[in-house]
């Protein structure tokens, strides 16, 4: 049980919480109907409204029509006059973005990291955030950096407890950004803040039930459950490529045979590409790679199989065929609505989403089947940055209306790495 519930400091944050994702959603609302829909008195909810007025998050925007009373005043969300931080690293690289209040990206910083160390990994983080900023002076920046990393991570705690694709276990990434860069950090693996960005910017915005899979040098999803993140006991739900699919199938480096991110990702299709081709003598695949086969690489059996290519044609239907079966136990599981697949390099595209749609209709019940659609996601390359982001976002209103406002000045929101708790006093 949270040891804040009965707390007056939760309940505001509760409500502070509610009345800014309804001015968020509705753009344009008056203070009696924000009442009605909230539940809140009217002198709850102008209370509110005048903090939000004093953040210059919402504006009055003139009268609106009379019930027959004085007619109200018309208040309206100003989704730029605060910024959001979010990071996402792969392939040792940071992608960072800033967005207005509506994950909207504004600007972007990408920069590689030095190494393969977290050390590294922080000192490069913190030099992004810190360039972003300078190019931005003239906006006020939450005090707060979402993170999606790689690996399982401990969303609590902050605490990567293995990353094994960066080597990394037992890293305490949170407190190390925090010590360095100054702002409060949300650290989530990388697929579940994925999820987040593609259910606000995305492919599945207004959705409530939703799963967003990863392919890339690993698979991997993010659950929206009733719009929020469903994270599991100890944030480890989503860990989708370490599901069985063929039992006795490739030694997968978790200790399981067969599971799913052995045959359907990135490196698995490029391996089983590289093996058909030293059999299968012919072909696009062949002309380009023959003679250096270890150049060969997943966006290359997708470009071939768009080209029309047999051979990848083929071993995208097969790696369609094992992912058909963890998204059928998906759809029986979770009877979500929307199934968002997101690929570096070619398994969000149409070709390959639509091969899974065919397959998984043998592998599903029909009944929840028929309330899911299978898409392919919308942001690309962006969705965990955005998405890191939206974690800051889902504390805008404590971050900007709580205690810590006092410290978030238009000139000085980032506070550089020897003045944490400078920024905060
Ligand atoms: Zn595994």
């Amino acid at each position: 049980m949270n040891p804040r519930i009965g707390q007056p400091e939760l309940l505001k944050e509760i409500n502070r919480a509610r009345v800014f994702e309804i001015l968020r959603h509705a753009r344009t609302i008056s203070r009696p109907e924000l009442a009605d829909l909230t539940g809140l008195s009217r002198a709850t909810v102008s209370l509110l409204i005048d903090s939000l007025l004093q953040a210059g998050i919402v504006r009055e925007a003139g009268l609106g029509a009379s019930s027959g009373g004085r007619p109200p005043v018309v208040l309206e969300f100003c989704p730029d006059a605060v910024c959001a931080l979010g990071a996402r690293m792969r392939d040792y690289q940071w992608s960072v973005v800033l967005t207005n209040l509506d994950a909207a990206p504004l600007d972007r910083e990408q920069i590689e990291i030095p190494g393969s160390s977290a050390e590294a990994a922080t000192e490069a983080l913190a030099r992004a955030v810190e360039n972003l900023i300078q190019r931005t002076r003239t906006r006020r920046i939450l005090p707060a950096l979402g993170v999606g990393s790689p690996g399982l991570v401990d969303m609590r705690s902050g605490i990567i407890q293995s990353a094994t694709d960066v080597g990394w276990f037992g890293v305490p990434l949170k407190t190390m950004l925090e010590e360095r860069i100054g702002l409060e950090v949300y650290l989530a693996n990388r697929s579940k803040v994925g999820a987040l960005g593609e259910h606000w910017r995305g492919a599945a915005i207004g959705t409530q039930e939703l799963i967003y899979i990863a392919i890339g040098t690993g698979v991997a999803c993010g659950i929206i459950h009733r719009g929020e993140l469903y994270a599991g006991t100890n944030s480890s739900a989503g860990e989708l490529g370490h599901v069985t699919v063929v039992p006795d199938g490739p030694l997968c480096p978790c200790g399981n045979r067969g599971c799913l991110q052995q045959l359907v990702s990135d490196p698995a299709l490029a391996r089983s590409a590289r093996v058909r081709l030293r059999e299968a003598q012919h072909g696009l695949l062949f002309e380009r790679f023959g003679s250096q086969l270890e150049a060969l690489d997943a966006a290359a059996v997708f470009a071939a199989a768009e080209a029309g290519d047999e051979l990848a044609c083929e071993l995208l239907d097969e790696a369609a065929e094992h992912l058909a079966v963890a998204v059928g136990n998906l759809v029986n599981l979770f009877n979500p609505e929307m199934i968002v697949i997101g690929g570096q390099s070619g398994a969000g595209s149409e070709l390959f989403v639509e091969m899974l749609r065919r397959k998984t209709r043998r592998r599903a019940m029909t009944y929840p089947l028929s309330a899911a659609s299978i898409t392919t996601a919308k942001l690309g390359a962006d969705a965990a940055a955005v998405g890191a982001a939206v974690l800051v976002l889902q504390h805008a209103p404590d971050l900007l209306l709580g205690e810590r406002m006092n410290s978030m000045t238009a000139a000085a929101p980032f506070c550089g790495q020897q003045s944490r708790h400078s920024c905060r006093s």
